[in-house]
């Protein structure tokens, strides 16, 4: 009889991981899907168009515990290659990875295409509840129906977003009393004091510094704080009550700076030129416009919740696995995706290591069941 693998998630990592198996071996595969549609998170990647990976994929970029094996799985996987397996054509665009279609929904289908092509059988609400050893593998308590494998995957992503459910997974982890980090959200907006409500939708670029990591880029000032990939990207640092620098002319020494204004005070409009029109106003109040353009300092009132973060950090810590995923103390159960305690930045870090832990999985399942 054909062994079974029930993939707990229809996410990128479980669909990926879906295709593979039935791709390349003789296994049943069953994807158990909370949500009323599999895939939903991954229309919302990238703006709806779907950042893939990065170029730049040192460990730096990912928030938890990067053990050598698991720098090889995110490094050794070809995601070029491996999505050209199953048809899906990318560019990378500067360091950023996409669909040659930038289209996230294009990527949905033709992603649901290939599992329906190669036969996995998706169920959708139906919210896994708890997972427990039987005598031949594992027995899978869900919402509507009890199931039974000789495999299993836990593919359940995070909350993040608001689109993968909003329960923390507690319920799951604890059916199996395995180690978990609580979870917390990141790549997100923060709040902060004070807040320019009168610059709101003004973007800067600039260097921005948050308990002494340094973020290149653009911040977008909101209406409650500040926006914006150096923002989301430095917000995996923040806790309340931190204070982020902002200083937005970093190719000019502050003397340099003050030499510049100094020069276009003997004009009318002296700051016309040099920043946002909406800037002015603020500038002109100032005793010290150096100060503003170069040291600004706004401290972290909160992080935006959960359904505006890209990303949760903690889930599933690494120390429960084996070298390919698979739960020490529970042969054949594995885990990929973010709901691993491994996180990255934004920039196509976190679908690069979905879909990088679901090849690792696929290689380890393919070693035990040719
Ligand atoms: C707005 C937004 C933009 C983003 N942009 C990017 C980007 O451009 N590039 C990038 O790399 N990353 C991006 N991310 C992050 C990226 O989307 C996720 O890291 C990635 O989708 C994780 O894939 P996953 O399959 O592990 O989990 P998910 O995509 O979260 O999928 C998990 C699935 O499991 C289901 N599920 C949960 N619990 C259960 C249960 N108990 N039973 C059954 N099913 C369950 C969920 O409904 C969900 O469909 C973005 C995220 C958001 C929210």
């Amino acid at each position: 009889m054909k062994k079974k693998m029930i993939i707990i998630g229809g996410g990128i990592s479980g669909i990926y991981l879906s295709i593979l198996l039935k791709k390349y071996l003789d296994i049943d595969v069953v994807v158990l899907e909370a949500n009323d549609k599999p895939l939903k998170k991954l229309l919302a990647t990238g703006n709806g168009r779907c950042n893939l990976s990065n170029k730049d994929l040192d460990k730096a970029h990912y928030d938890g515990d990067i053990k050598p094996w698991v720098n090889d799985i995110i490094h050794d996987f070809d995601i070029v290659e491996a999505l050209k397996d199953i048809g899906l054509y990318t560019k990378y665009m500067g360091n950023l990875l996409y669909p040659y279609s930038e289209s996230a929904k294009a990527v949905q289908t033709l992603f649901l295409n290939r599992a329906e092509e190669y036969g996995v059988k998706i169920i959708c609400d139906e919210e896994v509840l708890s997972i427990k050893k039987s005598k031949h593998g594992y027995f899978i308590h869900a919402a509507h129906q009890d199931y039974q494998a000789d495999y299993v995957t836990i593919a359940c992503g995070t909350p993040a977003g608001k689109l993968s459910g909003m329960k923390d997974r507690r319920t799951l982890f604890n059916s199996l009393k395995v180690d978990y980090r609580p979870m917390r959200p990141t790549i997100t907006q923060l709040i902060t004091t004070p807040a320019y409500k009168k610059l709101k939708g003004v973007r800067m670029k600039g260097e921005f510094t948050l308990n002494g990591h340094t973020e290149k880029g653009e911040l977008l000032f909101t209406d409650y704080g500040i926006s914006g990939i150096a923002v989301m990207v430095l917000s995996r640092y923040a806790r309340p009550g931190d204070r982020i620098l902002c200083d937005f002319y970093p190719e000019f020494t502050d003397q340099e700076l003050y030499s510049i204004i100094h020069t276009l005070q003997t004009m009318s409009g002296p700051y016309d030129g040099l920043v946002h029109p909406k800037l002015v106003p603020i500038l002109e109040n100032k005793k010290n416009p150096v100060s503003f353009l170069k040291h600004l300092e706004l401290t972290v009132k909160e992080l935006r919740g959960e359904e505006f973060a890209q990303a949760d950090l903690g889930g599933l810590m690494i120390s429960n696995f084996n070298e390919s995923f698979e739960f020490i103390n529970y042969p054949h159960l594995y885990a990929t995706g973010e709901i691993l305690d491994i996180t990255g930045d934004c920039g196509g870090y976190n679908i690069h290591f979905a879909l990088a832990s679901a090849y690792s999985v696929y290689k380890e399942v393919s070693k035990t069941i040719q």
